[in-house]
Formats: C-alpha cells, structure tokens, sequence
C-alpha cells in the first residue's frame, strides 16, 4: 500500500516506483487511483504485477495532487479483477481505497451494510471498510475514519482518498506494518508527506523515512500538512512474520533494519542446534541473511549451493498446488560442483506446507550431498494466520501434529532445526507482548479470532477475501 499528497509532483508516477518497490507484498494485481483537489478521482488496476498493469500511456493518463496505491495477493478463487484495489465508491462521498490485512468481523459488517441496501460490486473485505466510509453521514473523511475504525476488528493498515485529503490509518493493535515519510524537495509547496507499507518504498522515491503510524492513529494528508489523532489503542500486536520472512530486508521496522535482525536469527540458530558440516548454503533469497548470520556465527565457510531464477516470482504467495510445482522447477537450479559430497547446512527463513523444502532437498541429494541438515529461522507455522497472510490451513501444514524429527524424516533431511520463538524476539529486540506470533503459538492476540474467521463462519455468507 501507498500513498501520497504531494501537488506539484508527478504522483502517479511516484506512486508506481513506490508500489514497485512493494512488489513483494503481492502480485495478484496493481492499481492506482489520484484525485485532484476539489476534482475528481480517477483509478487504473488490473491483474498482473506493477509493471504489467502500467505503461508510460496509463501513467500520463492519471493526473493529481495525490495519489494512492495497492498490490495485492489473496486466498484461493479471490484473483478476480473486482478485488483488484484501490477501490473506489461513489456513495454519500467518492473515494478510494488501499487495504492490508484482514477483517475477523467481515461478515456482521456485510450483513449490516447489505441491511441497508448498501451495493456491492467485489467480495473483498476491503470494500466493507469502504462502503462504510464513503456511506458515514459525517462531514470530514477523518471524522468518518475515528467512528468506523473502532467497529473493524481485525487487521487493517488503509489509505484512504477523496478529492480533498489522503488518510492513513492502522488497526488498535498495528498488526500490519505502516509507516509515514517526506520527500526531500525544494521546499516551496507544502511538504509532500507519504505512507507506504514498508519504508523500502521510501527509499526508491527519494523520501525520508519519518516513523511508523502508530496503532490506532488516523493521519490526515492536505495542504497544511500532516494532521495526526489517535482514536483507539489496544495490546500492541505487530506480525513477528514480518520481520522473519514478509517484509523486504532493506526495510525498517521498529527502529531496525530487516536485514540486520534476520542475520541475528541465523547467528542465535547455530547456536540452539550446531552441527558437525562442511558448508552453509542458503535457500536463496529468502535465506540469504539469516545463512550468512549462522556461517558467521559456526565459522563454516558459505557459498551459493542454488543458482535462483531472479524473474520468478515468489512460489509461497502464488495460489495454486499446481502452479507451485511448476515455479520451483522454473525458480532453482543446484550447483553439483558445489554441493557434491560435501555435508551442507541449509538455512531457510520458514517452512509452510513442505513442498518447497521437500524439492529442494531432494534436488541437493541429487546433486551429490553426502548430508542434509535443515536450519529454519522460524518457528514451526502450526496454526493459520486470520490477519491477512495466506498460509492455508492446520491440516496442510507440515508441522501440524509432527515432532521437528518427524519433519525431517518427511522431508527427507538428515536433522532440522527450527529458531526458538526466544530465539526470534531476541533477534527482534522485542517481546512477545508487543507481538502477534499465533502462527507459530497458536495465542491469537485479538479475542474470538478462530470463532469470527473460522472454517464455517464464512460461508452463510458471500465470499469474503483478504486484502
Ligand atoms: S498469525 Fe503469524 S503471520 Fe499472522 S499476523 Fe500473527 S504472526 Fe503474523
């Protein structure tokens, strides 16, 4: 998610590097909406990855003093073109909207909304938060955000847009990142004030990285600069996830650098499980910081055991068994000149159902490993995310009611061993009771979560999907 405030800018164009940079967090679709002041709002989104969806033609096209922005990925059947963001409603008030999380009271809210005969065009949980916002009686879009933003329960970092102002705002418990920046420029228009899911958008377009929205605040976006309330506040909850594998490592958070903690991780992890080997390699690229962290910490020597396909996308948030296979054939290639009869230690940031890691494995048996020794610089993920990260459900998880040797014996490795949740905080530099680790504990943060979006909840309803 982006958004900016910035006449005088380019801010379409601003808004595609930033989403660019934020590529990661999704590959569904893209779009972009700008408005101008007083104006109207106009929106491009598509299916596809930033730079399918927009050409020099598209961008020209949206014109503005603001802008927002979305890429997107969602759970199963939900890539449908409606879903794509922003979206945009034309009710009481016109606006547009960016989502990401998810809501665990998605389905009262739709029933409140279709008993008002409130339309829907998608069957995105985002469009409630929207439908809700542009249908408010009150005058000002940040006063319409302070009422609903205490009935949404769940995970939700949004921006919002309307022809007057761009408004961040973050869930009571900051689940998902946020964070709020300034583009260095001449200074002779009102500051151009950004927020970006991650500060690594930041970085592209030339911004300064300022803080995080906090929990709970509402940040308003105009002329006068930045407006900030803080409406709500909760036990703070941020996704440990992030910080181990979703988030890009050049971003910061919480005052760190990602790329520094998941270093740290690899380093803690040798020294939880040592192992007698010859070479670390990681599974690249996500378990390039942590790998070179625990080669650092054994004094093993490091190389390259998989050459990666840098055009493939990553395999865990494309939906789709089938597709899956496909990507890792196309994704790694294993380097027999390195990895033949050596004894390897192999460093990954996280195993979901196991396909991957069972592949990869296999693939180095392959090219000649005398042995196999799995590091995981996560916990096992036994339990489903309900905020917003798709990581199916119990059953397919590889570590649901399996021992760490059980799951070696499954994938074929010679001994695994996962990074104690200790072992994650102390990388972080942070504490269990500022975080949401309920993948990995089972302890959601935020009460009735698995009743709210369990298995059943959904379905006397329409299908709700994440953002
Ligand atoms: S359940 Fe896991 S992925 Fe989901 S918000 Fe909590 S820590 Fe993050």
């Amino acid at each position: 998610m982006f958004g900016l405030y910035a006449p005088g800018h380019d801010v379409a164009r601003v808004a595609y590097f930033g989403l660019f940079a934020l590529q990661h967090r999704g590959q569904e679709s893209a779009g972009i909406a700008t408005a101008q002041r007083g104006g109207n709002i106009m929106a491009i989104r598509d299916q596809g990855l930033v730079a399918q969806v927009f050409d020099e033609h598209k961008l020209r096209s949206l014109v503005g003093d603001m802008a927002i922005g979305h890429v997107r990925y969602s759970t199963t059947g939900s890539s449908e073109w409606e879903n794509a963001q922003p979206i945009v409603r034309d009710d009481r008030r016109t606006l547009a909207l960016a989502h990401n999380g998810n809501l665990i009271n998605a389905v009262e809210l739709h029933a409140e909304l279709r008993g008002r005969d409130v339309p829907f065009r998608s069957t995105s949980d985002s469009e409630i938060i929207a439908a809700l916002l542009a249908t408010h009686p009150a005058e000002r879009i940040e006063d319409a955000v302070a009422d609903v933003l205490p009935r949404l329960k769940g995970a939700f970092s949004t921006v919002v847009m309307t022809e007057e102002s761009v408004v961040a705002f973050r869930d009571p418990h900051g689940i998902r990142p946020l964070a709020l920046g300034v583009i260095d420029d001449d200074g002779a228009g009102p500051a151009p004030y950004c927020v970006a899911s991650e500060s690594c958008a930041f970085d592209l377009i030339g911004a300064r990285y300022l803080r995080e929205v906090q929990p709970g605040e509402v940040i308003t976006l105009t002329d006068r600069g930045v407006k900030t309330r803080l409406v709500t506040t909760e036990r703070p909850a941020f996704c440990v996830f992030e910080h181990i594998y979703f988030a890009r490592p050049d971003s910061r958070m919480a005052g760190t650098v990602l790329q520094v903690a998941r270093a740290k991780m690899g380093e803690i992890l040798w020294h939880e499980a040592p192992v007698e080997a010859d070479l670390v390699i990681p599974v690249p690229d996500s378990g390039n910081a942590a790998a070179r962290g625990l080669a650092r910490a054994s004094g093993l020597p490091q190389d390259d055991g998989f050459i990666k396909n840098r055009y493939v996308a990553r395999t865990f948030i494309q939906p789709g068994q089938e597709l899956r296979r496909h990507g890792l054939r196309l994704k790694f290639n294993p380097l027999p000149e390195v990895v033949s009869g050596k004894r390897l230690v192999v460093v990954d940031d996280s195993i979901v159902r196991g396909n991957t890691t069972r592949q990869i494995v296999q693939m180095l048996r392959d090219a000649g490993a005398a042995e196999v020794h799995l590091r995981i610089s996560a916990p096992p993920i036994k339990h489903p995310c309900h905020y917003g990260i798709d990581m199916s459900t119990r059953e397919e998880m590889i570590a649901h009611g399996r021992s760490a040797d059980e799951v070696a014996a499954e994938l074929g490795a010679d001994s695994l061993h996962y990074l104690s949740l200790e072992g994650v905080y102390e990388a972080v530099g942070a504490s269990r009771d500022t975080h949401c680790d309920a993948c990995f504990s089972g302890d959601y943060p935020l009460e009735g979560t698995e009743d709210a979006n369990g298995k059943y909840a959904l379905e006397s309803s329409l299908p709700l999907v994440h953002s």
